[in-house]
């Protein structure tokens, strides 16, 4: 499980009263980091969520609250991104955290002090959490890839190593906003077209930024590799299926998947998640084993997260009639085949160094029963069977004026439960094709 400390105690409270109130996001056990702005900041500042508040980093490090290596992962913090913080390994994190902890405690000495640094998540504007300069996105549920796969079985390489492509870094970009629906080829088997995809579907992922990362050349033990995580969001993989399929031959995906990535804006840290660590995923019998590289005591018993993961999808009818947004999946991060361990582990093996700030994602996490099929092509069964949505209204895939809206919570009997907030985006309809202005 990872080692446990005072600032999981689930009977410590905070002075922001929001943060105590059941089913909190942000209780004082989380402590998640991410970059907000206020009006008219030009910049982003590093911050900390509690409960309904932010405490802003580099404004408590002016207060001289932090000494030693709390105030050197606090002046790390105080930039408009998270990346040196990332980098500097877990001990760092870690000794931020706990004093952060301590600042927010209800019996914490300094209250008054920090309850003029907090900033209200209201009254804040998200950034990206970190300058990503590499984004792999992985395919690890295997009900995801069963689903989708023509043979309706496990291909031999899935079973053997975590499958990832390089996606791309530039169209990252935090919750909310308009994913506009693109243009794109797609073929019908005879003819060859170019307009606006009917066909645009969400991935419910969980995202994972690296913290310290590995030298080029310099792969590193699947236990120590897994250390290099700092933390976890949720990532949604914007997919459009009519030009995947036309374009995944011979080489994999591309415009399909770089229209736009939407992720969470609060990193909760891989320390905040340990009492919700769980067992890697078993594997049927008849199933290889992982090679040794990929394989340690530690990672088969802790390796794993037990994460419930949500989607939601509100039209703009239901908007209007006042409806609810309706739940559409219902996952646990647990479904996945691969530890992200072994996701990182695989992505060194060959000696490619990962950075501080770059992002993993771990692919559709759908898992056994139908609520838990994480993308519209499972779910509709790769288009032939629509949802029904209130109203009436039903969906093969994603429309115009449509928001997805995912959630995550972790919860464990004994522990404070916590939650990552929400990652969101809105399809708005495509743009005319440009012309040429000379
Ligand atoms: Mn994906």
């Amino acid at each position: 499980m990872g080692e446990l400390n005072r600032t999981h105690d689930p009977a410590r409270r905070s002075f922001v009263e929001a943060a105590n109130e059941s089913g909190c996001d942000f209780p004082i056990q989380n402590l998640p980091f991410g970059v907000f702005r206020r009006a008219g900041d030009a910049a982003g500042r590093c911050g900390v969520a509690i409960g309904d508040k932010i405490l802003d980093l580099a404004a408590a490090r002016d207060e001289t609250l932090f000494s030693g290596p709390a105030e050197e992962a606090a002046a790390a913090a105080s930039g408009p991104d998270l990346n040196r913080l990332m980098g500097l390994g877990r001990d760092a994190v870690s000794a931020l955290r706990a004093r952060l902890g301590d600042l927010l405690d209800a019996a914490g000495p300094e209250r008054e002090k920090v309850e003029r640094l907090l900033v209200p998540l209201s009254e804040a504007e998200m950034d990206l959490p970190a300058r990503v300069g590499d984004f792999t996105d992985f395919l690890t549920s295997g009900y995801h890839s069963t689903r989708l796969s023509p043979t309706r079985a496990l291909a031999a390489n899935f079973m053997s190593m975590p499958i990832a492509y390089h996606s791309r870094a530039s169209s990252v970009r935090v919750s909310g906003g308009t994913i506009v629906r693109p243009n794109v080829q797609s073929s019908d088997g005879n003819a060859v077209r170019f307009g606006p995809t009917a066909q645009l579907d969400y991935e419910l992922e969980l995202g994972a930024f690296i913290g310290r990362g590995n030298a080029l050349g310099e792969p590193l033990a699947l236990d120590e590799a897994a250390e290099r995580l700092f933390g976890y969001c949720l990532l949604n993989d914007w997919s459009v299926r009519d030009v995947q399929r036309w374009e995944s031959t011979p080489l994999g995906p591309f415009l399909a998947k770089s229209l736009s990535t939407s992720i969470s804006p609060w990193v909760v840290t891989e320390e905040a998640m340990r009492p919700f660590r769980a067992p890697a995923f078993r594997r049927p019998e008849g199933e290889p084993a992982p090679l040794p590289h990929l394989s340690s005591p530690r990672d088969q018993e802790s390796g794993g997260l037990d994460l419930r993961l949500e989607a939601y999808l509100q039209t703009s009818r239901m908007r209007e009639a006042g409806t609810p947004p309706m739940r559409i999946t219902d996952t646990n991060f647990m479904h996945m085949y691969w530890t992200l361990g072994q996701m990182v582990t695989h992505h060194m093996s060959n000696g490619c160094n990962l950075v501080p700030g770059d992002l993993i994602g771990s692919g559709t996490t759908s898992g056994p029963t139908d609520e838990s099929r994480a993308c519209l092509a499972e779910a509709t069964e790769r288009g032939t069977k629509a949802i029904a949505l209130p109203g009436g209204e039903t969906r093969i895939w994603l429309e115009d004026g449509d928001e997805v809206i995912f959630r995550g919570r972790a919860e464990r009997e004994g522990f404070a439960s916590l939650g990552f907030g929400e990652c969101r985006g809105t399809i708005g309809p495509a743009v005319p094709w440009p012309t040429a202005s000379r």
